[in-house]
C-alpha cells in the first residue's frame, strides 16, 4: 500500500523561495574579483536569480541544456547556481586550475551552449574560444561598460549584468516543477590519471545531501550562523553549502580569488563568521598570517568551527585551532562522486571530557558516517572485513548522493555486486564506526609486503618546527620494493636539515616507517583542488636514489 502523502518533487528552486520568502535581509557577502567587498541579501539573490532565468530561456536554455561556469567564489556564483539548475538545465562547474588539455577535453565533453566566466580567466577564455565548439555564447560576470577593457577578443561575448539589467523582472514567472531526478549540476572529477569524468548531480540527489549537510553534527547550517565558504563554488558544489545554507536561511561569506591568509583572517573577523571549510592548505596560510603578524585569534574571531576536507587536517592542525583559536576542527572526507558529503568527525558524549591530547586522537580521525551513507571495507578478494579498528581494506561506498555511473557512461559499470562504489581510498573503521584514511590506493607505500600510510607520516612530519609543508612518497628500493621519501618545503627562514626532521620524527613514528631520505624543495606540487599532487610529484622523484638503496 503507497502512503497517502503529497507527491512534490525535491527540487533546487524550492531552496532558494524559501530563503528570500522567510529569510530575505540575510546577507551573502562576497570579495570581488577586484577586491572590494560586495553586499547583497538572499532576496536580491532570488530576484536577480529569476530575471537571469528568464533572459536564459530566452537565449534557448531549457531542460538538460548545459550552462558551464568559470567562476571564483561570489554572489554572482550563487545567481547561477539557482538560476540555471532552477530551470532543470545543468550547471556545468569548471575547475579554472585544470590543465588546458583537461579543460579543453571538459567543455567539448560536457557540451556546454553558454560559458559564464570571472574577469580572471578572460585570457583562458580568449585563448581555447576557437576550441570550446559547442559554446554559442560567453559572458563576462562583469559591468558592461568594463569589456572592452577586460576582453577585447572574445567572440560572442556579452555582459553579465548587462543581461540582467536589461531583463526586466516578471511577476508571473514561477520556477518550473518537474522530475526531481533531473539533472542539476555537472563536476568532473580531477583526473590525476586519464581524462577526468563528468559526475552529474541531480535535484534529488542534491537535496537530499542539503539537508544531512545543514545537520548540528554536520555543517549546523542556521540563520544564527555565518558561513565562510572557502571550498570553491567549481568543485563539488561547494560541499554542498549554498544548498543547505539557502535552506536555512544563512549568511555566506565569499572570499571571490582572495584565499591568501589575511584576507582570510579579515574575512573571518570583519564578518563574524562562525563555520568555515576549507581544504587544509588554505587554513596553513591562515596560521602562517597569524604567526607572521603576531595576532590573537581568540580575541579577534569567533570562528566555532573549522570545517576540514580534502585531505587528511594534520594534529597540529586541530591542536593550534583548539588552542589558539577556540575552534573545533571538525575533520570530514568525502568526493565528487559523494556530492561530497560521506563522513564527519563529531565527538560523541563520551569523547566530551577526554583530556586535550586523547580529544586531538579522535578529531585525526575522519569520522562516522552521516545519516544515508553506506560504507564498507573489503579485502583484495572483495570480502568484507571487520569494523574492528585494525584491518585495512578498500573503501566502498553507497549511497542516494553517491555515483551510480559517470556521465555519458565513460569508464563503464562502476558499481560492485552489492551496489557499491570504490573510492579509490584505504581505510580502517573502529567499532564506533569512525573511519581512519589509511590512503589513496595509489599513494600508499609498500615496504616489504607492509603498508605504510604516507598520510601519517606526513602527518607527523608537518608538526616539526620550520617545515611549512611535506608529502611523502614511495621510491623503489631493491630490497623493500619500497621505502618512504620526505619531501618538504620549509617555513620563509627556518634553519633545518635532514637530521633535524629525522630526530624529530623519531619516537613519534614506528621505526621502520622512518623515510628513507629527506630532500627539500621550494613549492610542493598542487592538483586543481589544491592538494598535494602525489603523481607529479612521484614522476619528479622516479629515478631518485635513496642512500639505503
Ligand atoms: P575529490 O574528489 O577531488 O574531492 O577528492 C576526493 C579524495 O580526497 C578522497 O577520495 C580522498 O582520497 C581525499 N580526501 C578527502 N577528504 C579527506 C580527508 N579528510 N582525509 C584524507 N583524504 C581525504
Amino acid at each position: 500500500m503507497l502512503g497517502l502523502m503529497q507527491d512534490k518533487p525535491l527540487l533546487i528552486s524550492s531552496l532558494l523561495e524559501h530563503a528570500e520568502r522567510f529569510h530575505p535581509e540575510v546577507e551573502v557577502v562576497s570579495k570581488t574579483v577586484e577586491g572590494t567587498i560586495h553586499r547583497t541579501n538572499w532576496r536580491e539573490i532570488g530576484q536577480r536569480a529569476r530575471r537571469l532565468a528568464i533572459s536564459l530561456e530566452k537565449q534557448g536554455v531549457k531542460k538538460g541544456s548545459v550552462v558551464a561556469t568559470l567562476a571564483w567564489n561570489t554572489h554572482r556564483h550563487v545567481e547561477l547556481y539557482f538560476a540555471v539548475m532552477g530551470l532543470g538545465a545543468v550547471l556545468h562547474t569548471i575547475n579554472p586550475r585544470l590543465s588546458p588539455e583537461h579543460l579543453d577535453y571538459i567543455v567539448n565533453h560536457a557540451e556546454g551552449e553558454i560559458l559564464f566566466f570571472d574577469t580572471t580567466f578572460a585570457p583562458i577564455v580568449e585563448k581555447m574560444q576557437e576550441r570550446f565548439g559547442h559554446v554559442k555564447r560567453f559572458y563576462a560576470m562583469a559591468a558592461e561598460a568594463t569589456l572592452d577593457k577586460i576582453a577585447p577578443k572574445i567572440r560572442d561575448l556579452g555582459s553579465y549584468e548587462a543581461l540582467i539589467d536589461n531583463t526586466p523582472a516578471d511577476p508571473a514567472f514561477t520556477w518550473p516543477q518537474f522530475d526531481e531526478r533531473t539533472a542539476s549540476s555537472l563536476c568532473y572529477t580531477s583526473g590525476t590519471t586519464g581524462n577526468p569524468k563528468g559526475v552529474l548531480y541531480s535535484h534529488r540527489s542534491t537535496i537530499l545531501h542539503a539537508c544531512v549537510g545543514g545537520l548540528p553534527d554536520i555543517m549546523n547550517t542556521s540563520a544564527n550562523a555565518t558561513i565562510l565558504v572557502v571550498v570553491p563554488l567549481f568543485h563539488v558544489n561547494a560541499w554542498g553549502l549554498p544548498y543547505s545554507a539557502a535552506m536555512t536561511g544563512t549568511k555566506l561569506v565569499l572570499p571571490g580569488p582572495h584565499m591568501d591568509g589575511k584576507s582570510m583572517y579579515e574575512l573571518l573577523r570583519d564578518e563574524r563568521v562562525t563555520l568555515a571549510a576549507g581544504v587544509p592548505t588554505v587554513w596553513q596560510m591562515l596560521f602562517q598570517y597569524v604567526d607572521a603578524n603576531s595576532l590573537k585569534p581568540r580575541e579577534d574571531l569567533c570562528l566555532k568551527t573549522a570545517l576540514v576536507g580534502g585531505s587528511a587536517a594534520p594534529r597540529m592542525m586541530i591542536e593550534r585551532f583548539d588552542r589558539e583559536f577556540d575552534t573545533f576542527l571538525l575533520h570530514a572526507w568525502g568526493m565528487t562522486e559523494m556530492s561530497p558529503l560521506g563522513v564527519v568527525c563529531q565527538l560523541l558524549p563520551k569523547h566530551q571530557h577526554l583530556p586535550a591530547e586523547q580529544r586531538y586522537d579522535v578529531q585525526m580521525k575522519q569520522g562516522r558516517a552521516v545519516w544515508g551513507v553506506q560504507l564498507k571495507i573489503v579485502d583484495e578478494d572483495n570480502q568484507r572485513l571487520p569494523h574492528d579498528g585494525k584491518a585495512r581494506g578498500r573503501l566502498l561506498v553507497s549511497g542516494p548522493w553517491i555515483v551510480d555511473s559517470y556521465f555519458k557512461g565513460e569508464g563503464g559499470k562502476i558499481l560492485d555486486e552489492e551496489g557499491f562504489f570504490d573510492t579509490g581510498d584505504v581505510a580502517v573503521i573502529d567499532d564506533d564506526g569512525y573511519i581512519t584514511l589509511v590512503d589513496r590506493s595509489k599513494d600508499v607505500i609498500k615496504s616489504g609486503g607492509e603498508w605504510i600510510s604516507s598520510i601519517d607520516l606526513e602527518n607527523v612530519a608537518v608538526g616539526c618546527p620550520g617545515i611549512a609543508m611535506a608529502a611523502v612518497i614511495g621510491v623503489s628500493h631493491p630490497k623493500w620494493q619500497e621505502r618512504p621519501l620526505l619531501v618538504c618545503v620549509k617555513k620563509p627562514g627556518a634553519e633545518l636539515d635532514k637530521s633535524t626532521v629525522l630526530s624529530y620524527l623519531e619516537g613519534k613514528i614506528a621505526k621502520w616507517w622512518t623515510p628513507d631520505d629527506v630532500v627539500f624543495i621550494d613549492a610542493l606540487p598542487l592538483t586543481a583542488t589544491g592538494k598535494i599532487y602525489k603523481l607529479g610529484l612521484r614522476q619528479q622523484f622516479k629515478d631518485y636514489q635513496l642512500p639505503t638503496a
